[in-house]
């Protein structure tokens, strides 16, 4: 899961890393305040859980409130598009943050380095917007010091990296410490990254975070359930979310057949057959061992909440899920959330016969391998 810009700030603050000030707001005139009180020299930035914002012109200086306030406005509700990000992220919310005086840019960030089996400290002086850049074509200006496991983060192994990147002395003393309070975070709430690009050195020498990047293992979520609020803020999928909250597995995907099955591996086949017969899934979800009709209703609900959906698949083999629940469970969403599209139903195993009996009387359409599932589903799109 990945945190927002706002939410990951507050996060590394709490371990004492140094941010600017700011107030994250969803409107305009909220904006012009926060931005007065500020001092009028603010940073607005788009709260969109993606890379480039800056190159996709969603972070901009100002030197008067009242500026900052006319960009919130024309930001929030503009869909921003960056090279990493082709189909882009609509701005919901802008972070107004105190505009800091920069001098030199760094990229500090914690991660796990799965070749190495070891977490990894990378740092480099050039930071900013092209760190991807200085990644490919100078990777060597990028210093990554490990952690051994048994003996952790000593200071001296900090100082060290921090000489070797070549990192103006004057930030020295207070990036050991910034580097300590990142790993800490990120141990204790089991992030999967931190990064802070760029970490600022002002003309006076003070080293702040004036961007910050986490995100968190969601295996591990439920360690953490401080984070559930935080979760469907930050979700990049509203369907994703909702699923997330109601515990089905669910991922969206670009095509028009909306699939159900029982077990993922039987999902992933499903997947393949529908791309097979010319077609593309809108999505995974595999409702479960031993789903009742209930859920089995919430699944189909869940998938047509997917506008692209033209044509649902739903695929069963009944083993410890019994095929009667879910034929029940799918007849009673089509009469109460009226579907109009056309279902394909392949149902085997447990209880199947009766299954088939079930659904004979609701208005679907029948098939008796995924092979046939997948080409009928395919074909109903042209009826
Ligand atoms: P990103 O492009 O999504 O990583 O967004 P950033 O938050 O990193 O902002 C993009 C760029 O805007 C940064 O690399 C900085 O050069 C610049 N920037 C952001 N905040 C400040 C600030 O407070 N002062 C100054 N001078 N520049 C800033
Ligand atoms: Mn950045």
């Amino acid at each position: 899961m990945k945190l927002h810009e706002y939410q990951s700030r507050d996060l590394l603050s709490s371990f004492g890393v140094p941010v600017p000030k700011g107030e994250v707001t969803d409107n305009p005139t909220n904006a012009l305040e926060i931005a007065q009180d500020l001092g009028g020299r603010v940073v607005v930035k788009a709260q969109v859980l993606m890379g480039g914002r800056g190159k996709a012109g969603g972070v901009k200086l100002f030197n008067s409130a009242q500026e900052a306030a006319d960009f919130t406005k024309e930001l929030i509700g503009k869909r921003l598009v960056s090279p990493q990000n082709p189909t882009g992220m609509v701005v919901e919310k802008v972070l107004i943050s105190e505009l800091i005086d920069i001098e030199k840019e760094f990229y500090i960030a914690v991660l796990l380095d799965r070749a190495e089996q070891k977490d990894v400290i990378m740092i480099s002086a050039r930071g900013g917007m092209d760190i991807e850049e200085v990644a490919e074509k100078d990777p060597h200006a990028i210093v990554k010091l490990h952690v051994d496991p048994k003996w952790g983060l000593s200071d001296y192994e900090i100082r060290d990296a921090i000489k070797q990147a070549k990192i103006d002395a004057r930030a020295e003393k207070q990036l050991v410490s910034l580097i300590k309070s990142l790993y800490k975070a990120y141990k204790e709430n089991d992030c999967t990254l931190v990064e802070i690009n760029p970490c600022a050195l002002t003309p006076d020498g003070r080293v702040i975070a004036a961007d910050a990047k986490v995100a968190i293992d969601d295996n591990a979520l439920f360690r953490h359930p401080n984070f559930a609020e935080v979760s469907s803020e930050s979700a990049e999928d509203p369907i994703e979310a909702e699923a997330a909250k109601q515990g089905i597995a669910y991922v969206k995907l670009d095509g028009e057949i909306g699939v159900i099955g029982n077990g993922a591996g039987l999902v992933m086949l499903t997947l393949d057959e529908v791309a097979r017969a010319g077609s593309k899934a809108a999505n995974f979800l595999d409702v479960g061992g031993g789903a009742q009709s209930e859920r089995v209703k919430e699944c189909v609900q869940l998938v047509l909440m997917n506008e692209k959906v033209k044509a649902l698949l739903i695929n069963i083999f009944g083993g410890i899920t019994r095929g009667d629940e879910v034929a029940k469970g799918v007849v009673q969403a089509i009469q109460e959330l009226n579907v109009k599209i056309p279902i394909v139903v392949r149902v085997e195993g447990t209880n199947a016969d009766q299954a088939k009996q079930i659904l004979s009387g609701a208005n679907l359409i029948p098939a008796d391998s995924v092979q046939e599932a997948a080409e009928k589903v395919v074909e109903s799109l042209k009826l």
